[in-house]
Order: C-alpha cells, then structure tokens, then sequence
C-alpha cells in the first residue's frame, strides 16, 4: 500500500469514527454509509463495515450484536441498552451493573471483568404511537 492510499483510507476511517462519535443512536454499517456516501462518493458499505471493524478491534468503539445487523457505540465501555421490539431503536441505559457483577462473582469461580445488560420492551415514541 503506497502513502496516498494509505491516507485516503485513514481519512475515511477518521470520517467513520467521527460520524459515530457522540451519537446514542447505535448506528448500522448502512446507517453511516447513507450519511458518508456524499462526502465520499467511493465509499462502499462494506467499506464502511471493515473501518467499524478494526475501531472495534482497536477497542475504540463497540459492536453490539442484536437480531439483525450489528450495531456500532461510540462508547466502548460496557453498559446496557434498551431494544425496542417495535421500532428495533437501541437507547443507552443509565448503568446499575455493579451489584449483578457482585452477586454473579460470588457463584462463580473464573473472573468476570464486566457485565451489560439488554433490556426489550416498547420505546415511548412506539407507546405514542400504538395509543392514537
Ligand atoms: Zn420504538
Ligand atoms: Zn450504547
């Protein structure tokens, strides 16, 4: 791989993560790649993909794995998210992990580092909605 193309990637990667960053809405590969596509019209989704996949192996951002295609968090450290079964959004949970670790450390003899939580129901734009 030659400099040019060496920076051309990085730069999208860059764009890639930037895009991502500060953002609760748990964006698909296809998601940021609709949002990309016009800044830089080469970029293909699975471009897109193998950029989030080597910010994950970096641990710079998290794959959250759900049915259907994953999606990516700016923020690496483990927390909880709620899933909504009617609209499929992915919302970031305030954390009360730290009693589950103790109470699950205590039946366990390996090392459990962290622990995150998926919670499933409706989210309140959904409720709005079913109401009228
Ligand atoms: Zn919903
Ligand atoms: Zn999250």
């Amino acid at each position: 791989m030659d400099t040019s193309m060496k920076t051309k990637f990085s730069r999208q990667r860059e764009a890639i993560r930037k895009q991502l960053s500060g953002r609760h809405d748990h964006p698909t590969a296809e998601t940021l790649y609709e949002e990309l596509k016009e800044e830089f019209p080469r970029l293909s989704v699975a471009t897109v993909y193998r950029n989030l996949n080597q910010l994950v192996e970096s641990g710079e951002i998290a794959k959250i794995n759900l049915n259907g295609p994953a999606r990516f968090d700016y923020n690496p450290e483990p927390h909880s998210h709620f899933v909504c079964k009617g609209c499929g959004c992915v919302v970031d949970m305030s954390d009360n992990n730290d009693e589950a670790l103790i109470a699950a450390r205590k039946n366990f003899d390996g090392d459990i580092e962290s622990c995150s939580s998926q919670f499933y129901g409706m989210c309140s734009q959904c409720i709005k909605e079913t109401a009228q």
